[in-house]
C-alpha cells in the first residue's frame, strides 16, 4: 500500500514537472540587442514577444542608456562629464543624480583601495594611448609622465550631494571602470520596474542576472580562457559559474593592450607609478549584487595584482577569481566567497 502511495506521489510529481514548462510555453527568452558605450549589449528577458513589444522595452532600454552616455561618456563632447572636464572653473557644478551615484561609488572604491582605483587617472590613460584622444603607440618620456601625474588624484575632486567641484582646472574624470556596470544596473532596474523578474543583462562583457532561464534552470556564465589574442576571434571557456541573482564583471589585460620595444602595455594604469600595470595577473572576475560595484572592483583588483588583490578581496569579503600566467600555464585562485558560485 505504502509503495503504491509513493508511486502515485511520484507519478503526480512527474506529471507536475512535465506540465510546468508547457503551462509557461508562451514564455521564452526574448533577446534584445543593440549598441551603446562603444560596445554591444545583449539582453535576455524571460517573457513573451507580445509583452516585450507592448511594454516598448527596447525603446525604454535605449533611452536610459542614451541618458547614461549623455551624462558620463568622455566620447561625447557635450556630455555632463565632458563639460566638467573641459571647464576651467573650480566652482561647484550641479550634476545629475545618475552621474553623482556613479561618482560616489567610484570615490568610495578609490578610498577603499587606497587610490588603486582612481577615476582621475584619465590623462595617464590618454598619454598611453587608450583614451578618447588615441595617439601613436609610443612610450611617453619621464618628463611628460611627471607633468601628467601632477594632474591626477582623488584628493582634487569633491562631491557633495549633487555638487561637484575640482581643485585644479585641468582635472579630468574618466568613469570607464564603473559607468558600463552602472548602465547594466539601470537596465536591470528598468526591466524589473516593468514587471519582469527573470533576465540577463550584458553590456560589453559586464553582466547582471536574476532568476531563471525560461527552462527553469539557473543562468550559467562562462568565464573566458585568457588567450593572448587582441582580435578576440579565438575564444574558449575557462570556467562555468552560477552567479545566482548577482552581477559578474571581468577585467583583463589580455585583449586591450599594445606592444612597443617588445613589451606589452595594458590599458590599466597603476596610479602609484603612472604606468600601465606590469604583472602576471591576466584577469579578475568579481561577483557582487551591483554591476557598477563589480565592474569597479574587478579593475581595482587588476591594478593590485594577484598577491595584493587576493589579500584585499579576502579582507573585504569579496567574491573574486584571479587568473595568473605562470611558466606552467594559467594558475587560478579564488576567495572563499567565490567558491559557492563555481559549477
Ligand atoms: P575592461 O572591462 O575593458 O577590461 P576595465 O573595466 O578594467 O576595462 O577598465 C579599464 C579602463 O579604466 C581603462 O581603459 C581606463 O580608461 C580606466 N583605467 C585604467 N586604469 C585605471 C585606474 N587605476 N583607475 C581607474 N580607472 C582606470
Ligand atoms: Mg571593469
Amino acid at each position: 500500500m505504502n509503495t503504491i502511495k509513493l508511486m502515485l506521489i511520484m507519478a503526480f510529481a512527474i506529471t507536475l514537472a512535465a506540465c510546468f514548462p508547457s503551462n509557461n510555453s508562451a514564455k521564452t527568452e526574448v533577446l534584445l540587442q543593440g549598441r551603446t558605450m562603444g560596445t554591444t549589449y545583449n539582453i535576455k528577458v524571460v517573457s513573451t514577444l507580445e509583452q516585450v513589444a507592448s511594454l516598448k522595452l527596447q525603446e525604454k532600454i535605449d533611452a536610459v542608456l542614451q541618458q547614461v552616455n549623455q551624462e558620463m561618456s568622455t566620447y561625447i563632447p557635450d556630455s555632463e562629464i565632458s563639460r566638467f572636464n573641459q571647464s576651467n572653473s573650480t566652482a561647484a557644478m550641479e550634476i545629475s543624480t545618475g552621474f553623482a551615484r556613479v561618482l560616489k561609488e567610484s570615490i568610495r572604491l578609490g578610498e577603499l583601495s587606497a587610490g588603486k582605483l582612481d577615476i582621475t587617472v584619465g590623462p595617464l590613460v590618454n598619454l598611453w594611448g587608450f583614451g578618447p584622444e588615441q595617439r601613436p603607440e609610443t612610450v611617453p618620456s619621464e618628463e611628460i609622465l611627471a607633468s601628467t601625474r601632477a594632474r591626477i588624484g582623488l584628493k582634487n575632486l569633491h562631491l557633495n550631494g549633487n555638487q561637484l567641484s575640482k581643485d585644479i582646472p585641468n582635472l579630468y574624470i574618466d568613469l570607464s571602470t564603473t559607468a558600463k556596470g552602472y548602465g547594466v544596473d539601470v537596465v536591470a532596474e528598468l526591466i524589473e520596474a516593468n514587471g519582469i523578474s527573470n533576465y540577463l543583462v550584458e553590456i560589453g562583457g559586464e553582466m547582471r542576472l536574476k532568476g531563471f532561464k525560461h527552462t527553469g534552470e539557473l543562468w550559467a556564465i562562462a568565464i573566458e580562457k585568457p588567450i593572448l589574442d587582441p582580435s578576440g576571434e579565438q575564444r574558449a571557456v575557462h570556467q562555468v559559474i552560477i552567479p545566482k541573482d548577482n552581477a559578474v564583471a571581468t577585467s583583463g589585460d589580455y585583449r586591450n593592450y599594445f606592444e612597443a620595444d617588445g613589451q606589452r602595455f595594458s590599458h590599466i594604469i597603476d596610479p602609484a607609478t603612472g604606468k600601465p600595470i606590469n604583472h602576471n595577473l591576466v584577469s579578475v572576475t568579481v561577483i557582487a549584487p551591483s554591476s557598477m560595484t563589480a565592474d569597479g572592483l574587478s579593475t581595482t583588483l587588476m591594478v593590485m595584482g594577484a598577491e595584493q588583490g587576493l589579500t584585499f578581496a579576502q579582507d573585504n569579503n569579496l567574491a573574486a577569481l584571479f587568473i595568473s600566467k605562470t611558466e606552467h600555464g594559467f594558475k587560478e585562485r579564488f576567495t572563499v566567497k567565490f567558491k559557492q558560485y563555481l559549477k
